[in-house]
């Protein structure tokens, strides 16, 4: 068993970041079984964790929550101010490729549904067009073949109506609403690997596993 303290004079293996972390702030403990504990001690403004779904970061009590090497952890913070960095470091620092692997794998994810997002968006313009030309066409065939060319005002109250309803079918699936959770989920997992660089990384940089800045 392992146990790392955290804060301004911890024994973790890179300089402390971030006005927000106090002296003695939180405790990692591996235990024998090679499980990640990670527990707040009494800190001023929170121990924090990234959650691996959402990007949220939750809140870490004192009684202490089961983490992964490749958990963020936030001190000081609920946000980038705060002292940032993958738990991986307090064992293995200065070593960033699990990180931008990771960070990779995030981002090829978001891709994913974004593509999804943009399939499903098309599917729905070409499910209201076929209807808007079917209807059109309906409209036509009805008043020349059987209608003698009269219009008949029944038809076209039906027909501006449809219109209507098939418009407003599109905005059942939101697709800008949907790209605006993914574009958040992106900024979330962004963080720069490095915890001296508080750095978003760019999509280029996530493909090139490297930031930019501080090159690691
Ligand atoms: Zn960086």
């Amino acid at each position: 068993m392992k146990t790392i303290t955290l804060g301004k004079s911890g024994d973790q293996p890179f300089k402390i970041k971030g006005i927000g972390v106090s002296k003695v702030h939180a405790t990692v403990t591996i235990d024998d079984y090679g499980r990640w504990i990670i527990a707040d001690y009494n800190s001023t403004n929170g121990t924090f964790v990234r959650n691996e779904t959402t990007g949220e970061l939750m809140r870490v009590g004192p009684q202490g929550m089961q983490i992964s090497e490749m958990t963020f952890i936030v001190l000081g913070a609920d946000n980038s101010a705060g002292c940032c960095f993958y738990a991986k470091q307090l064992i293995n620092p200065g070593d960033y490729v699990d990180e931008h692997l990771y960070m990779l794998s995030k981002k090829q994810e978001f891709d994913k549904e974004e593509d999804k997002v943009a399939k499903n968006a098309r599917w729905v313009r070409i499910i209201i067009f076929a209807i808007m030309l079917l209807f059109t066409i309906g409209t036509f065939v009805y008043q020349y073949g059987f209608n003698n060319g009269n219009t008949s005002s029944d038809l076209f109250t039906i027909y501006r109506g449809l219109s209507l309803l098939t418009m407003g079918a599109s905005s059942f699936y939101d697709a800008q609403g949907k790209r605006a959770k993914i574009m958040k989920k992106r900024k979330l997992f962004s963080q720069c690997p490095n915890p001296e660089c508080d750095r978003k990384l760019s999509n280029d940089e996530i493909e090139n596993l490297k930031c930019g800045r501080c090159q690691k």
